[in-house]
């Protein structure tokens, strides 16, 4: 087994390059981080083998190996799990986005933006992630070519005002190549905003340069969207990579997936939320765990997550409340799961629910709501 870098060794922990390509996988780092015997061998073998794996040292430095059932181990540990298919209803695409690519790479489902999966490569790969199956195939538009295909789509499509260029984690890419990509997305007159779906500020912070920060910032409307899924992912390290981001002018909001084991409890979405505020990143999204093969583990009832949401409406402040949403199967797109107040709209009054359980009767402006009858 290759050895391992360690926190100590400064300059080079804060090395991204060293980073990156010091990063544990295979088998062999495997079985030694987690003492396989040898018919454990055998089934991890065949897990990383459909569902390659590789963490950072920095990464790696968050778990607690004490705890079995440590919430960073879970996220970036090969699980057998993953290929047990226990649940009905997984698929490997349940979203049908290969069924909206209009070419290779570029989904195109809502009618003003656009999702360009630009790289197949993350710096680890998630255990939970929605797109692990392109880990085998990359579907991603990954060559020169291929990413102005995605460019010339949509020069060609007037409706487009927003490309959201995702992965794989495209700050991965040659920053080279990603500067040239969104400098071409920037050149099409009604492409007025741009979005990078990335994990870089959370699994290697120290890839967040003034040289990227820079190039990034020459891009604006440039927004960040984060994916941020439990408080101990922020670090002093993590929380500069966003400082960063931030002084470079860019808002960082965050997507976090609602993962069994991981995070779906009150308490840690709560202090996941407060601590994605003090460092001034947006909760945006908090994403039901889609019915995708290798992740069945980690899937938990949509109860569970309105369950939360509801938990957290007036108790904390409105800007650490995510949306809980849900991606339908099918290539339905997202659906909003919000826990209303409003019970009920009647001729003279609307009936609502505090966030403390109270029942409040509102009276509606004679004539204003006469005759229209809401069940929400
Ligand atoms: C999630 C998603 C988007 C972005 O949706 P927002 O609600 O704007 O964040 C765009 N395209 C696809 C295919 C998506 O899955
Ligand atoms: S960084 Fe994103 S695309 Fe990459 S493995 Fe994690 S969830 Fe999947």
């Amino acid at each position: 087994m290759k050895k391992t870098m360690n926190r100590g060794e400064t300059g080079h922990w804060s090395d991204w390059r060293r980073q990156f390509s010091n990063r544990i996988k295979g088998l062999d780092a495997l079985s030694g981080l987690l003492q396989l015997t040898s018919s454990e061998i055998k089934i991890y073998r065949d897990v990383i083998a459909l569902y390659r794996y590789a963490v950072t040292p920095y990464y790696l430095s968050l778990i607690d190996w004490s705890d079995p059932d440590d919430p960073i181990r879970k996220q970036c540990i090969p699980d057998p799990g993953e290929i047990r298919f226990s649940l009905p209803g997984s698929e490997e695409d349940p979203l049908a986005e290969r069924a909206h690519m209009p070419v290779p790479g570029l989904i195109h489902r809502y009618p003003d933006r656009v999702l360009a999966m630009v790289t197949g490569t993350c710096a680890v790969y998630c255990r939970h992630c929605n797109r692990k199956r392109a880990w085998r195939n990359p579907e991603a538009g990954t060559t020169r070519e291929a990413l102005y295909r995605m460019v010339d789509y949509v020069a060609g499509s007037p409706r487009v005002r927003e490309v959201i260029v995702s992965g794989g984690d495209p700050l991965t890419m040659p920053l080279r190549l990603l500067d040239d990509f969104l400098k071409a997305f920037r050149e099409i007159p009604h492409v007025e905003v741009l979005r990078i779906g990335t994990r870089i500020p959370v699994v290697l912070p120290m890839r967040i340069t003034d040289d990227l920060c820079q190039m990034l910032a020459g891009h604006r409307p440039l927004w960040i969207s984060t994916h941020f899924n439990h408080p101990r992912e922020i670090t002093p390290e993590s929380t500069e990579a966003c400082e960063r981001l931030l002084k470079a002018g860019i808002p960082l909001s965050n997507q976090t997936v609602l993962l069994k084991g991981v995070n779906d409890s009150l308490e840690v979405i709560r202090d996941l939320c407060r601590g994605l505020q003090r460092i001034m990143v947006r909760p945006y999204y908090l994403f039901h765990c889609d019915a995708v093969q290798g992740t069945d583990h980690f899937r938990t009832d949509i109860r569970k997550g309105v369950e939360i949401i509801q938990g957290l409406w007036g108790k904390i402040g409105g800007l650490c409340i995510p949306n809980y949403v849900v991606d339908l199967p099918g290539g339905g797109g997202k659906a909003l799961m919000i826990p209303s107040c409003l019970l009920e709209v009647g001729k003279d009054e609307a009936i609502f629910r505090t966030f403390e359980g109270k029942i409040v009767r509102y009276p509606c402006p004679e004539g204003a709501d006469a005759g229209k009858l809401i069940n929400p």
